[in-house]
């Protein structure tokens, strides 16, 4: 679903990606984790082209995004080529981007009346639906203001459902939440997963990544240092840098 093949990027003289090549499957859960400023973030970023990259693609369901070769040359692709991979690709951030001034229903209904260009009856039954599987039923005409974390969290994830996307992203999703609140989000991320969605996800969660995880990938300096199944990974990830970093996370 998802394939990096040769890819390095820079910001300036920052080497920030650095060869990475990674596949990842239909279905599949990859945790990322690595230490901070590792580039993470940026390896998340550059799947739906909100980074661009300097040298290698990236391929979505087959289709490179961003950029294709052409015979010996590359080619960008048009914005609106872009807009129409990204709607396949749900991202979930860290600070949860909601509209301050919408409801969670008219939150989740944005894109799929000014994206998708569905019709507001259409739309709203979706969006109760997705709601509904969050928890989130009794809480639709609330603004995120008047809900809790958790709560704006999961309306983030019913947003990107709503879209019925390829893949989801999750970057860092329960970092700014207070501890007593992650769980409820984590308990949603559970449910996405086992409904068989490709998600890739960023976190320090290592309860999640060893739940629910199919390999984790861990990064260090800009590069993929593992790539390993859960269990391999909290065994002994077999690199000083990886468990450096579970002695601290774990
Ligand atoms: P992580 O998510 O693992 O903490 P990031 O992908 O955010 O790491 O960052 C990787 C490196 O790239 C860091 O050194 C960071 O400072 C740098 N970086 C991230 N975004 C930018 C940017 N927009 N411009 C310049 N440097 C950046
Ligand atoms: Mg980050």
């Amino acid at each position: 679903m998802i394939e990096f093949r040769g890819v390095n990027k820079w910001f300036g003289d920052l080497h920030v990606l650095k060869d990475i090549n990674l596949t990842i499957g239909r279905g599949e859960v990859v945790v990322v984790a690595g230490p901070s400023g590792s580039g993470k973030s940026t390896l998340l970023r550059t799947i739906n082209y909100l980074e661009p990259v300097q040298e290698g693609e990236i391929l979505v369901d087959g289709e490179p995004i961003g950029r294709r070769r052409q015979g010996n040359r590359w080619v960008e692709d048009s914005p609106a080529e872009i807009n129409r991979k990204r709607q396949e690709i749900g991202m979930v951030f860290q600070q949860f981007n909601l509209f301050p001034h919408m409801t969670a229903l008219e939150n989740v209904m944005e894109g799929l009346v000014t994206v998708r260009r569905m019709p507001r009856q259409e739309a709203e039954r979706i969006a109760r639906e997705m709601l509904a599987r969050v928890g989130l039923a009794d809480r639709m005409d609330h603004r995120p203001s008047k809900l809790s974390g958790g709560q704006q969290q999961r309306v983030a994830i019913a947003r990107a459902l709503a879209m019925r996307p390829k893949v989801i992203l999750f970057d860092e999703p329960t970092s700014a939440l207070d501890p007593e609140l992650t769980g409820e989000v984590l308990n949603v991320m559970l449910d996405v997963a086992r409904q068989g969605y490709t998600m890739v996800v960023v976190t320090h969660e290592m309860g999640f990544a060893r739940e629910v995880a199919h390999r984790i990938v861990f990064m260090d300096d800009g590069r993929v240092l593992l790539d390993v199944p859960p269990e391999q990974f909290f065994r002994d990830p077999g690199h000083p840098r990886a468990r450096d970093f579970l002695g601290r996370v774990l």
